[in-house]
């Protein structure tokens, strides 16, 4: 692991803006249209082992799909198996069937059954760790940490017949207690959002529904992270960034 980088995508379909407040529904068309920019220009897919193995070509990309939507399985894996290309989908073992009842502004977003998981491993794809029930582990109790780390962990081995090499903390957050947990579980790696600390806090990018052709490319750039910290602590420039370049239009 070193120069690839990690995009953090969550469903595919297509929402309208109330009832998708996050832009976490990236449409199959948009999502057909990045995939095939990164391929154009000479990226390579990874998958899950082989971003382990951390060999990779310069231009190496690991897709990750955070809480196994049904609407991803229903309308991202099709784009995937057309063009080919490996993604990591990150999973919730207390909720496989269940609902994205964690967010009360998207409540009812089915999440895949345990049959969808079987699915998604027969597509070739890394079924992987996101927790149990979408609980935040910074600064949790052991018992939840231990429901969302190990439990969550055995749950989805015993579903898969695979051990989980990748965790996703849900939200992004993590401490040290938490990356710890995620280490000692047998874990190889495991992936934040935007604070990353080591190989147990590998930080990801997001792309989302209002990323345009032009944002989604600056966010394949080395230098994007670095950017978007240094728009954080800059709001103007934040601003100026995102009038000049604009984004994708709601409907
Ligand atoms: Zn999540």
């Amino acid at each position: 692991m070193g120069s690839e980088r990690v995009l953090m995508y969550h469903a595919v379909g297509t929402r309208s803006a109330a009832h998708d407040p996050h832009n976490l529904f990236v449409p199959p068309e948009s999502l057909r249209g990045q995939l095939r920019a990164l391929l154009d220009r000479g990226w390579t897919p990874l998958t899950l082992d082989a971003y382990l193995r951390g060999d990779s070509p310069s231009r190496s990309v690991l897709l990750t799909f955070d809480d196994g939507y049904q609407a991803f399985l229903d309308e991202g894996l099709p784009v995937l198996r057309e063009l080919d290309v490996p993604a990591t989908v990150f999973v919730l073992s207390g909720l496989l069937g269940g609902r994205s009842g964690w967010m009360p502004e998207m409540p009812d977003e089915p999440l895949v059954d345990a049959d969808g998981v079987r699915r998604l491993v027969a597509a070739g794809l890394d079924v992987e760790c996101h927790g149990w029930d979408h609980s935040h582990l910074a600064g949790t109790d052991p018992e939840t940490l231990t429901r969302n780390v190990t439990d969550a962990a055995r749950a989805l081995a015993e579903l898969t017949g695979r051990t989980p090499r990748a965790y996703a903390y849900p939200y992004g957050d993590h401490d040290a207690a938490a990356r710890r947990a995620v280490a000692e579980a047998g874990f190889e790696v495991a992936f934040s959002v935007h604070e990353g600390v080591g190989r147990f806090a590998v930080p990801r990018v997001d792309i989302t529904s209002i990323d345009t052709d032009l944002t989604f490319r600056m966010k394949t750039w080395r230098a994007y992270p670095a950017l978007r910290r240094l728009s954080g602590h800059a709001p103007a420039l934040r601003s100026g960034l995102h009038s000049m370049i604009g984004r994708a239009p709601r409907r």
